[in-house]
């Protein structure tokens, strides 16, 4: 139980007594608590990039949707694509399908990631509503930009 176990460096540890805080150090830019209390020793643990909806820039936000849901929206074209290149551009497609592949197939595609994102701001935002939980973030380090 004690002792170091083999090194898994993908793993978080905590820096005072090095327990495994068993999620990757993704250096992915991610929205969640900026910290992590450590079940061994109790202190609060830094997770890189990861950080509240409400302290991300806008730049951050943007970026932050943008790679979970484009993927899915550049998916959703795929239909229409293959509906022009097979049909409409013998000219024996209609317009109004096209159209409607067009706007559809990015919409359903991207539907969940962007409901799951929705689902995190309004998780950050629920911890945010909290004064305990600022004061916290303040204690961190990490602080509402623009706070009174
Ligand atoms: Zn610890």
């Amino acid at each position: 139980m004690l002792g170091r176990e083999m090194s898994a460096s993908a793993a978080l540890r905590c820096p005072s007594c090095a327990q495994d805080l068993g999620r990757p150090a993704r250096p992915r830019l991610n929205v969640g608590s900026p910290f992590q209390e450590c079940p061994k020793c109790r202190s609060h643990v830094s997770r890189p990039a990861t950080n509240e909806w409400a302290l991300l820039g806008a730049g951050q936000k943007v970026y932050w949707l943008g790679v979970r849901i484009l993927p899915f929206a550049l998916i959703g074209l795929v239909p229409a694509l293959v509906y022009w290149q097979t049909t409409f551009r013998g000219g024996d497609g209609q317009l109004p399908v096209l159209v409607a592949l067009l706007a559809a197939g990015p919409v359903l595609l991207a539907y969940l990631p962007l409901a799951n994102a929705l689902h995190s701001i309004r998780r950050s935002r629920a911890r945010m509503a909290d004064p305990m939980y600022r004061a916290r973030l303040i204690a961190f380090g990490r602080q509402a930009p623009g706070r009174p």
